[in-house]
């Protein structure tokens, strides 16, 4: 069954788990429900695993492990809340396109610091009129001497108000195609709910499940930026984006992987447990089916996310795997953490069981890194040769 996990693997896999069901699992409902942040002590702890710096090279700091490593812990966190399982996500993929376009100096300052958590970063890419049309970015950077001025917004910045960087990638050329005029910037801010310095204001955007992170609207306001600070070539910026796309998508699946697992288990322990008609509801064949049916798209999610996971860390092109599964695996979650409900009945609808957090979370999965919809015509298109 797990067949692409190699001793290593399970020994991280381990690892998580125990992290995830003696830290998480205990407080991640209270704090859900009071649309909480993750505590700090929780983030130095993840920092100390190596979390953050999973896929960032050893010479910087990180672990330099593979995708396989990075999918089975993210899964085991996002089991005890998505928030947590998604976290890491800022670092490590932000680190993919730092090693992939920066310089030297730029790879040598902050590396080190994210590898560990110790530095924070956020990425802003969305904008009020880029959203799936991500190359319709308008924020605008204009160079003077040597730092460029950027002036404009940003939507849902997930953890801007922790950041120490934010990536932030904006217009520096109106050009057609539209993503050739896209440079990609590190913002550095102070970390706190403040956005110092003043010319970045952030307003928290409130939303009905991932807690544990805020996202947030920001607004540029002559926001300057050093040109040190400018990461590879000018107007190069949207090929940064895309090139962190496949690991994104693979790690956005085994998310919704562990949120579903989570449901699947509190569904089967429920179903045990509820007597109605004068047996445990599991004895209906209605309700074991639900159970099958679950745990069946579970461990077709969870197969076809290791293998396009291998395929990533031979080094193979595996953006047609990494959008079916990131597909698959978001609808799945959303479909069975409802599921979860159903077997719950009255109570799942209820806040004294953590399904109803389960099925809010997994709401967003169709939709972030890149929508239910989008996922679809990238694999038409894949597979129609255009
Ligand atoms: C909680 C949360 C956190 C987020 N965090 C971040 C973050 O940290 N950084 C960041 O940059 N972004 C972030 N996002 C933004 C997220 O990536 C976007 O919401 C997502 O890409 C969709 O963009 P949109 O919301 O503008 O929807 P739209 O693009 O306006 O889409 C609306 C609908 O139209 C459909 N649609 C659009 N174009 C097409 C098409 N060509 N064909 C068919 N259907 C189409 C979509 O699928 C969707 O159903 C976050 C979003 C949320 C909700």
């Amino acid at each position: 069954m797990e067949g692409y996990l190699k001793e290593e693997h399970l020994e991280m896999q381990k690892a998580a788990r125990r992290f995830t069901d003696e830290k998480i699992v205990p407080i991640a409902d209270k704090l859900d429900q009071e649309e909480a942040e993750i505590p700090q002590e929780i983030l130095d702890e993840m920092g100390k695993l190596g979390y953050f710096g999973i896929l960032i090279p050893e010479e910087y700091g990180g672990l330099g492990l593979d995708m396989i490593s990075y999918v089975v812990v993210t899964e085991e966190l996002s089991r005890g809340w998505l928030g947590v399982g998604s976290v890491p996500a800022r670092n490590v993929l932000c680190g993919e396109v730092l090693t992939a376009g920066g310089n030297e100096e730029q790879k040598k300052r902050f590396l080190p610091g994210m590898a560990t958590g110790a530095l924070q970063t956020a990425s802003a890419g969305t904008e009020a009129e880029a959203g799936s049309d991500a190359a319709n970015i308008r924020l605008k950077a204009v160079r003077k001497g040597d730092e460029y001025v950027l002036n404009g917004t940003k939507m849902f910045c997930t953890f801007a108000n922790k950041a120490n960087i934010v990536f932030t990638y904006a217009r520096t050329a109106d050009v057609k195609p539209k993503h050739r005029g896209i440079s990609l910037f590190l913002v550095e801010k102070k970390p706190g709910d403040q956005f110092q310095p003043p010319q970045l204001v952030g307003n928290r955007i409130r939303t009905i499940g991932y807690h544990g992170m805020n996202t947030y609207e920001l607004a540029y306001e002559d926001c300057r930026v050093p040109v040190a600070n400018l990461v590879g070539e000018e107007n190069r910026g949207f090929y940064l984006l895309m090139s962190g796309y496949e690991v994104a998508r693979i790690q956005f699946s085994a998310r919704s992987i562990g949120v579903a697992q989570a449901a699947f288990e509190a569904a089967l322990k429920y179903s045990k447990e509820r007597v109605q008609f004068d047996q445990p509801i599991a004895k209906f064949q209605a309700i074991r089916f639900k159970l099958a049916d679950m745990a069946t798209d579970i461990a077709l999610a969870r197969q076809f996310t290791y293998y396009a996971a291998a395929k990533r860390d031979r080094g193979e092109r595996c953006d047609l795997e990494a959008g079916m599964v990131k597909l698959f695996a978001a609808e799945m979650t959303l479909k069975h953490t409802w599921n979860a409900i159903q077997i719950h009945g009255g109570y799942g609808y209820t806040k004294e069981f953590p399904v109803n957090r389960y099925w809010r979370d997994a709401g967003l999965l169709p939709i972030g890194e890149g929508t239910t919809e989008i996922q679809r015509e990238i694999i038409a298109r894949r597979l129609l040769g255009e």
